[in-house]
């Protein structure tokens, strides 16, 4: 490994970049080179309450402004990030390693919540009730929160942000994000952006850095509402502290996705959504496929036509037009490359190693190439860790029924889908699987921008999901307010309950 970067990417703290006061700093690689390409600060507490206050400065004349100018500088937004997206896309590629098209499509899933956002108003809506009792009205007030901080795992530096900041913004809060330490660039682009667009000083701000900046948002007295995005025990963490600090949160967590695949499903179809949902973005993605569970009567057909696919697979550096690149750090790398040992050590069967690859790009690089493990026992930590990476995992099973069972068996509940033509086990699956997103014959369901999204069990802490009508409602308070004009004939005393007349 070489070390060549020399820049120091700074905080974003009331508009501008802000070295703070922590005098740690953090390497941020390019996984496809293996080098150091800068470094990033990390926050002191003192920087975390430097950037709060900054929020909460803004958020007192921000959450005045009309909704109408809200809409105007996301909608301002919308329109240069869509303009600059490859600028964007190149910054991620560089620092994530996915290639260019992912990166791509990673910013086109976070395109469409600005977009959502951008007619926000038709949601934050209140209702209003005439003459509840004679001469009474009552209507409903929605308000933003104040301050919100947002913390984002490193697989999804542009997308998972995007989920969180257009509606807070768009609901009148002020934000603090606190970016994944591996990728951290894109946040800073987009707060640069946010400026350009109009967006005042203070009302979005960045503090870089790891648990010291976390835990200091988690019990600032002066954040009202944390969104978590990264693995589960950080997220329970992240749930557990900042609750106990009175916050409103949504820490959603880790995953382990499973696609049941029915004998009268078309195999060539399943094989082409098991390769990509297992190692696009190098299995990166908390909507990855990591287990494929085969009925046994078209096992051997499917692993013969996944493993002919995967052959043809180009890893390399994503700028060179590859379809997968390397993984995040080398430390990640060896730890999803151990999990083959593991699996074959409790009887799983090696079908494609991804060891051994010769990647197109610097050997120096994180790579690991695409795995398919056959038979994997459910009991090995193969098949219960969630491994992030791109190993995929196929499991046989007698039927329907014993694939619903080990779905549901599992911790957690981010994704699952079935593939089949059988209308009748569709519907079985979709209601009685626990998991927040299902697919059918879709192996990667990620909701639309105006669902919400979000898991079940060990994949969600909190009631509100990512987006949609949760996000609104997860940045907003409702009042409702009890009315009535006053005359004359309205006197009197009564200390009885109010009832209606
Ligand atoms: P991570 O949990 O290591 O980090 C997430 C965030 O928490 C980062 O900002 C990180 O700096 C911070 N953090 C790390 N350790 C911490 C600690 N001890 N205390 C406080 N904060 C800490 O996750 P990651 O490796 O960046 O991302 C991958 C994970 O995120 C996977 O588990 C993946 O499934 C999950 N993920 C889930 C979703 C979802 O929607 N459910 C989406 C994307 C990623």
């Amino acid at each position: 490994m070489t070390m060549t970067g020399t820049e120091v990417l700074d905080h974003w703290i009331a508009g501008a970049p802000h070295a703070g006061s922590g005098t740690r700093t953090g390497p941020v690689y390019d996984p496809a080179k293996g080098e150091v390409s800068k470094h990033v600060r990390f926050a002191a507490a003192a920087d975390v309450d430097t950037a709060v206050a900054a929020a909460q400065e803004a958020f007192t004349a921000w959450s005045q402004v009309s909704m109408a100018k809200r809409q105007q500088v996301l909608f301002a937004f919308r329109e240069l990030l869509a303009a600059r997206q490859e600028e964007l896309a190149h910054i991620l590629t560089s620092e994530h390693g996915k290639v260019l098209a992912d990166a791509g499509g990673e910013i086109a899933r976070g395109l469409e919540v600005v977009e959502f956002a951008c007619g926000a108003s038709a949601h934050l809506k209140g209702e209003y009730s005439v003459n509840v009792s004679t001469g009474v009205d009552v209507y409903s007030v929605v308000q933003p929160l104040g301050v919100v901080g947002i913390i984002s795992p490193f697989n999804f530096p542009a997308m998972v942000p995007l989920w969180f900041f257009p509606l807070a913004i768009a609901a009148g809060n002020a934000v603090v994000l606190k970016p994944s330490e591996k990728d951290p660039s894109a946040a800073n682009w987009m707060a640069a952006l946010l400026k350009e667009a109009g967006l005042p000083d203070g009302v979005f701000n960045v503090v870089h850095g790891d648990k010291e900046a976390v835990d200091t948002l988690l019990t600032h007295p002066d954040v009202a509402a944390i969104s978590f995005v990264g693995s589960t025990p950080i997220a329970r963490h992240v749930y557990e502290t900042a609750t106990a600090h009175g916050k409103r949160v949504q820490a959603l967590g880790g995953a382990k996705n499973h696609m049941l695949v029915l004998p009268d499903a078309d195999l060539d179809l399943v094989a082409d959504a098991a390769v990509n949902a297992g190692f696009g973005s190098a299995g990166e993605r908390c909507m990855a496929i990591s287990v494929v569970l085969a009925v046994d009567s078209i096992a051997d057909e499917l692993v013969a036509k996944i493993r002919e696919r995967m052959s043809g697979l180009r890893i390399g550096d994503g700028r060179r037009g590859t379809d997968m690149g390397p993984l995040i750090t080398g430390e990640h790398r060896d730890r999803v490359a151990s999990y083959v040992d593991v699996a074959v050590g409790d009887g799983a069967e090696l079908v494609v190693d991804g060891r051994t690859i010769e990647p197109d790009g610097d050997p120096d690089g994180f790579w690991l190439g695409p795995t398919l493990l056959d038979r994997v026992p459910t009991s090995s930590r193969a098949y219960t860790d969630e491994i992030f990476g791109p190993v995929l995992s196929l499991v046989r099973v007698s039927g329907y029924e014993e694939g619903l069972e080990i779905i549901n068996a599992s911790p957690y509940g981010n994704g699952a889908a079935i593939f089949t033509n059988d209308g009748g086990a569709v519907r079985r699956f979709q209601l009685e699987v626990t998991a927040g997103m299902v697919g059918v014959n879709v192996p990667i369901p990620v909701p639309v921008a105006y669902y919400s999204f979000g898991g079940w069990k060990a994949s969600l802490f909190g009631d509100a999901k990512a987006y949609g009508r949760h996000g609104l409602s997860f940045f907003t308070r409702e009042k409702a307010v009890t009315s009535r004009w006053l005359d004359p004939s309205h006197g009197g005393l009564n200390l009885g309950f109010p009832e209606h007349d």
